[in-house]
């Protein structure tokens, strides 16, 4: 068990817990997810030794690996990747939350895909905050209907809205960025949703995150160091 990564992690709980009090929200209303992806299983062991339960994993092939290695554990599985269509069975079968979903395809399989026995998956729905080409997510002009969408689906519980904002060190475009997420959930549940939850802030910008309401923070570099990619 290296001290490194519980070193990092207390000192990502002291960040969250500084935003949250200058935010004046309470203690604990920002749940962390350690994104382990490009890391080896046992540096979610090394993680789980210290506290940390949910885990959050990109590729498919990858989040396969570590279910077969880590099948002891109890994890709490955050899928925040994109998801082709022909590979959503595994993520129906084994994640308890899906942060990635931006359409109605993905959606109808998920929840077809969902074994009866498990409690229904829990999903955000994400959103381009940045209107970058590249980046995937549904429109803001979306949102409402695929919300609805979701909604009407049965084995997914809808939770909230997803984002990833442009890579920039720009505090005010960052902030209007995740300001623009959380002004739309609070007008599908003006609509009559009932959602909780806001995951959005990574390592660099989580204190901003958490300022304009983030429920959950998905944070790799800061807990297991640079990804090197093969
Ligand atoms: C990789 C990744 C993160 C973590 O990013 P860090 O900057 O390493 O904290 C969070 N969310 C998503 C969707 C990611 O792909």
């Amino acid at each position: 068990m290296s001290n490194s990564i519980g070193a990092a992690l207390s000192s990502v709980h002291d960040r969250i817990h500084q935003a949250e009090s200058q935010a004046q929200r309470p203690s604990g209303a920002v749940q962390l997810i350690a994104v382990s992806k490009t890391f080896p299983a046992d540096a979610i062991r090394d993680a789980w030794q210290h506290g940390q339960r949910a885990f959050g994993e990109n590729y498919v092939q990858e989040f396969t690996d570590k279910l077969e290695l880590l099948k002891d554990l109890p994890v709490e599985w955050h899928f925040i990747g994109p998801i082709q269509s022909n590979k959503t069975r595994i993520v129906a079968e084994h994640a308890h939350w899906v942060h990635s979903v931006d359409r109605s395809k993905i959606a109808e399989r998920l929840s077809a895909q969902r074994p009866e026995t498990m409690p229904a998956l829990n999903v955000c729905l994400q959103v381009n905050v940045s209107g970058e080409d590249s980046k995937s997510g549904c429109a803001p002009d979306e949102v409402a209907s695929l919300a609805r969408l979701i909604s009407g689906l049965p084995r997914l519980q809808l939770r909230g809205l997803m984002c990833i904002p442009e890579p920039t060190e720009d505090h005010e475009r960052l902030g209007r960025q995740f300001s623009l997420l959380s002004s739309l959930l609070q007008q599908l549940n003006s609509q009559g949703f009932t959602l909780d939850t806001l995951s959005m802030g990574m390592s660099s910008d989580l204190d901003l995150a958490v300022r304009e309401g983030a429920t959950m923070v998905r944070v790799g570099t800061a807990i297991f160091g640079a990804r090197h990619y093969l």
